[in-house]
């Protein structure tokens, strides 16, 4: 689908933009992201087509193989991208990010987004941001890179109390030498363009001007979109081109352009199209306009009241850590 609506709108025709083949994930990487017992009852389920992930995942034949060669396909850019190859890269299937050590689930068996960061830090990274706005909280990444100072995590999602994996609260900011890397902010229902643009200007760029990230992986959160059918946010794709520019900027102010793109969640064809359209018009240059779009509520004053509260509490607790409260927006 991603392919043909690339195709279709003339993206692939572009002199700047080609297709990288994948590479399955390699047995090292699977082995540093998920424990052995794991990898053993993944194949088992991948052999006979029978039994589940997770309850919210069902098996199927091939189902190692496959998952192997989606994750591997972010690791593949990511490595195209650090080699000089190109300089940003586009996952469709990428952003896996509920995956954990010993455990897959929420549609993900293998954890690419960790797979990723790993791999850049094995070939010499220092400051590799993992900037996911999928609407659901990357619970899975988050506990490999808790405690490590090179791996910074935003994650912007809907309230976990209601919303899966209901993980990610505020209070959750990293441990040891990673205090103060693991960044959470969330939104509650009904959340527009209004009140999440306001958080991501009050919290993002402090963090990413601190932080200098040599290489951005970007989930850009096309489940977040209004018309998608498993979250209750209602961001438009002028929100999603907001903040792709933003990072798309800051990779080249920071990192000589290194960005990869995760597309990950989005459940809804016609949003997740547009999404891909918005982003891909940001890496290449090449001009894509979705349809205009109306979410059905407007920021009412009790949103941005919890909003400004979390943005608030998210400051309090991180830029302190951090020692960044006299950093403003560039
Ligand atoms: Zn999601
Ligand atoms: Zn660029």
């Amino acid at each position: 689908m991603v392919h043909d609506f690339l195709d279709q709108n003339g993206f692939l025709s572009q002199p700047n933009v080609e297709i990288l083949t994948p590479e399955p994930l390699s047995k090292e990487l699977l082995e540093t992201i998920h424990a052995k017992e794991y990898l053993k009852a993944v194949r088992k389920i991948s052999e006979t087509g029978r039994g589940e992930i997770a309850i919210d995942t069902p098996g199927f034949l091939g189902i190692f193989e496959n998952a192997s060669i989606t994750s591997g396909a972010t690791v593949t850019g990511a490595r195209a991208v650090a080699s000089g190859k190109v300089d940003h890269f586009l996952s469709p299937t990428g952003g896996f990010h509920h995956a954990k050590f010993e455990w897959g689930g929420g549609f993900c068996i293998f954890n690419d987004v960790a797979a990723a960061a790993y791999e850049l830090k094995n070939l010499g990274y220092q400051r590799i941001l993992i900037a996911d706005f999928d609407v659901h909280h990357g619970n899975g990444t988050q506990t490999y890179f808790y405690n490590d100072p090179h791996v910074m995590q935003i994650s912007f999602h809907e309230d976990p109390e209601w919303m899966y994996p209901h993980d990610g609260f505020i209070e959750d900011i990293g441990e040891g030498h990673g205090r103060g890397y693991n960044i959470n902010m969330h939104f509650p229902m009904d959340s527009c363009d209004g009140v999440y643009r306001h958080a991501f200007d009050e919290i993002v760029p402090p963090l990413v001007e601190f932080f200098k990230p040599e290489f951005i992986i970007f989930l850009p959160g096309f489940d977040a979109h209004y018309k998608d059918r498993l979250a209750h946010l209602n961001l438009t794709t002028d929100l999603i081109r907001y903040i792709t520019t933003y990072f798309h900027r800051m990779a080249h102010k920071f990192g000589q352009g290194q960005l990869g793109v995760l597309a990950g969640g989005g459940y809804t064809n016609e949003s997740f199209k547009w999404g891909i359209g918005v982003v891909m018009s940001v890496l290449s240059g090449y001009k894509y306009e979705p349809p205009k779009q109306k979410p059905p509520f407007e920021d009412d004053k009790e949103t941005w009241d919890i909003v400004q509260m979390n943005i608030q509490k998210v400051k309090r607790l991180v830029f302190s850590e951090l020692g960044i409260w006299n950093i403003h927006n560039p």
